[in-house]
């Protein structure tokens, strides 16, 4: 077949920009094809711009991850939480301590939780050579455990800890257990592991002042779990790999993320810039959706089961 990008030619927008459809007025969602459900020509639509690309590259988000019980914080069933920023956590030992403390208490889920179907379909449309490549904004690891090869952690992984002196990785679960050496009362609590969670592995806990955590056993460094946080930037090698995976495929699927923050968006940004189409499939609006060629507010694992049916022939 014909590649993607040699059958559309130089000027490729116009022809793939769907037509407008004009809607009956059912109040104010129906006007906004981010809020309500898509039709089947709508979906059947994006599945036929998918399938008449060699590969796509993928950009997931927390949408990913609510089905195996990993909430989105950002999604509207969530509760209000505001993230600790990178300059509360170096720069101040009480607020480590809360942090270690709630992160403490929301490992156990963490750790337990598995890959979805959603997780599942994507690893194996990349075994048929569809997905070029993953990157994912997501730090909980459920993309490695369903077999996704080609794959970047945008954000880190929660499963790893760095030192900011020495810059060592060390195992999380190694430091769970340290922790749970020096805080034996916290370890026994019967809510340890099953605190209120959110993605980020940062559970909700309001006993935290008694908690003990260590500094760096190699450096006396500060200690700090491998995720980007707010307010810290991703590492600039990082961003060039995530930008070698969109320019590599001829299409970037966006899946399950709002797009809230600017290190997802700029890689919708890259594929619009380069004249690639953006399909992004998430249940409710996106900062990306402007940009899209085609926005289904869908459930990313319903997607991906009709995108391999589509795609796939075996
Ligand atoms: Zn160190």
């Amino acid at each position: 077949m014909e590649s993607f990008k040699t059958a559309v030619g130089a000027n490729p927008a116009p022809a793939l920009r769907p037509p407008v459809v004009r809607l009956p007025k059912m109040g104010p969602q129906a006007h906004n094809p981010s809020l309500r459900e898509p039709t089947p020509e709508e979906v059947r639509r994006a599945l036929d711009l998918v399938a008449a690309t060699e590969t796509v590259a993928v950009l997931t988000g927390a949408g990913m991850s609510t089905d195996s019980g990993i909430p989105d914080y950002r999604g509207p069933s969530s509760p209000e939480a505001s993230p600790m920023l990178y300059d509360e956590f170096v720069t101040s030992a009480e607020n480590r301590r809360r942090y270690w403390a709630r992160a403490f208490k929301g490992w156990g889920r963490m750790g337990q939780a598995h890959p979805n179907t959603a997780h599942e379909v994507l690893a194996r449309l990349e075994t048929h050579g569809r997905v070029r490549g993953v990157i994912t904004q997501n730090v909980d690891g459920l993309h490695e455990a369903a077999g996704s090869a080609n794959l970047i952690a945008l954000h880190g992984r929660i499963a790893d800890v760095v030192c900011l002196g020495c810059a060592a990785v060390t195992s999380r679960a190694a430091f769970q257990e340290e922790l749970a050496r020096l805080n034996p009362e916290a370890a026994e609590d019967p809510e340890a592991g099953h605190a209120e969670l959110r993605p980020d592995g940062d559970a909700v806990v309001s006993d935290w002042q008694g908690f003990v955590f260590p500094d760096c056993p190699a450096c006396g460094g500060i200690l700090k779990p491998d995720v980007v946080f707010f307010g810290e930037s991703v590492p600039k090698p990082r961003v060039a790999a995530c930008f070698d995976i969109v320019d590599a495929a001829d299409l970037l699927l966006v899946l399950g993320s709002s797009l809230t923050v600017m290190s997802g968006l700029r890689f919708v940004h890259r594929a619009v810039k380069s004249g690639r189409p953006v399909v992004i499939v998430n249940r409710g609006e996106t900062r990306g959706d402007p940009m899209a060629t085609i926005k289904l507010n869908l459930g990313v694992a319903d997607f991906l089961t009709a995108m391999e049916a589509h795609t796939v022939h075996v």
